[in-house]
């Protein structure tokens, strides 16, 4: 920890971990002995790496690269890729210690890692970003394999990039389908990877609600974001009877009292890669808005940010409280600031962390990989009844610990703590290595 002081994604993510921890130490002292904890929190390896292209005015260009190979104890290293100019070191670091305990928490063989780059996406032309992603797989392919690191989307990383990715590298390497998750079905991808994060999201909000008693039909909810993870949350919402009010980008959100329909969401965002404000243009009902959503005051019962981390802090937690939502299960990574996860505890607002409510999509892409292996393709729906079974067992599985330590309905603890102990296990059995 004191190593990196100016890591703060990275420390934000461990400090979280921390808080939740000690009564599992306390329970297990050889956990301790083996000093478990500091080896869980460095990773494995980190590359960082030099990405030079040419832009289409003839310039040479250079942006950094990164992959962390955070904790392989379980199975193959396994995470997405985000370029975003946001990205660094302690992004990259933050998002891999998440993945670790998310991807235990699937009860799949898989580890954890992440990867990406500070290249902007936006505003780039087609050839711009395949030869910005050709000369970056030049460098990763050297790192990755199906058996050892499998890299998938994130942000600024959707079908698009996936698929220049994936040919970057069977020029280089040859045929590995396996390599990469998140493919076009002609080339290997499974049905409902697409749409699995959105769609587990929702899986994960019915099993919460029905523990309490309640469910999602008729259920007003609002979601920021309005990429991937937050058009298929949408999409699922809508067929499991609930009225989705708001979606946003960066620059604002539309809030559409009847509701928003994700097929408009999806022609703007993934076919026109336009802004979410032209959803305004088309829908008389909706309104647009500069700002953040969570500053909107509206009354509703499920809040879903979609987006990215940190943006709902104290105030907007606050504000969230005081509108009715009762529920918050986070789509986008550590997206409540520590402030904000305080508000909830104080006022009762239930909390489905990342790791647990998310993990449909690296779930999926745990699919996807063992369909490589079998070279067959599951139908859509075998995949998603699968899917819809393993979000459930999240929910139990991180309840369940959290009540077993003393932490109640606090599933942040509880996701913790279940993700944690199998890591745990995996590592102690294998020696210090
Ligand atoms: P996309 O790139 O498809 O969409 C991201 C959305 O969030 C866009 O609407 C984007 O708006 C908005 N956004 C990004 N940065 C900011 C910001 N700083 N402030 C406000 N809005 C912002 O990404 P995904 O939907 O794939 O990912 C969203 C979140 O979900 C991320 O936290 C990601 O790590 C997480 N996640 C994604 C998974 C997946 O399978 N895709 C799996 C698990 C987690 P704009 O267009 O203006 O940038």
């Amino acid at each position: 920890m004191q190593r990196d002081p100016q890591q703060s994604e990275f420390l934000e993510a461990v400090n979280n971990f921390f808080g939740t921890i000690t009564p599992v130490l306390e329970k297990h002292p050889e956990y301790i002995k083996a000093n478990l904890i500091e080896r869980l929190i460095e990773p494995e390896r980190a590359f960082q790496f030099r990405v030079p292209w040419v832009d289409d005015e003839g310039n040479v260009q250079v942006n950094r690269g990164f992959r962390v190979q955070f904790n392989g104890s379980i199975g193959p290293y396994k995470g997405g890729l985000r370029f975003h100019p946001s990205v660094n070191l302690s992004i990259v670091k933050f998002l891999g210690f998440e993945q670790v305990l998310k991807n235990s928490l699937t009860g799949l063989p898989i580890g954890g890692g992440k990867g990406g780059s500070d290249f902007n996406p936006k505003g780039k032309s087609d050839g711009e970003v395949m030869r910005f992603i050709q000369s970056f797989m030049t460098e990763l392919q050297r790192h990755i394999g199906p058996d050892i690191d499998v890299p998938a989307g994130d942000i600024g990383v959707g079908g698009r990039e996936i698929g220049y990715l994936y040919g970057q590298y069977r020029k280089i390497r040859g045929y590995q389908p396996g390599v990469l998750t998140g493919k076009g079905l002609s080339f290997g991808g499974s049905l409902a990877r697409t749409e699995a994060t959105g769609f587990g999201l929702l899986y994960f909000t019915q099993a919460l609600l029905q523990d309490q008693g309640e469910d999602l039909n008729g259920k007003r909810i609002k979601v920021s974001g309005s990429g991937n993870v937050a058009i298929y949350a949408i999409q699922k919402a809508n067929e499991l009877g609930a009225t989705v009010l708001t979606a946003s980008d960066s620059n604002g959100f539309v809030y559409d009292p009847n509701g928003i329909d994700y097929t408009i969401v999806k022609q703007i965002k993934e076919v026109e890669r336009g802004r979410i404000k032209e959803y305004a243009d088309r829908v008389i009902s909706a309104e647009y808005h500069e700002g953040s959503v969570w500053d909107f005051d509206l009354t509703y019962d499920v809040a879903l940010p979609c987006a990215t981390e940190n943006e709902i802090g104290k105030d907007q937690a606050t504000r969230l409280a005081s509108n009715g939502a009762t529920v918050v299960n986070c789509g986008s990574n550590m997206p409540c600031t520590p402030e904000a996860v305080q508000v909830f505890h104080e006022t009762n607002v239930l909390l489905g962390p990342a790791k647990a409510a998310n993990a449909g999509g690296v779930a999926v892409s745990a699919l996807e990989m063992s369909q490589n292996s079998e070279r067959l393709s599951w139908t859509f729906e075998e995949v998603d009844q699968r899917l819809e079974k393993i979000m459930q067992d999240i929910y139990t599985q991180s309840a369940e610990a959290a009540k077993e330590y003393g932490f109640g309905k606090d599933y942040l603890a509880g996701a913790n703590i279940a993700g944690f102990k199998k890591v745990a296990e995996a590592m102690l059995a294998q020696g210090v290595i």
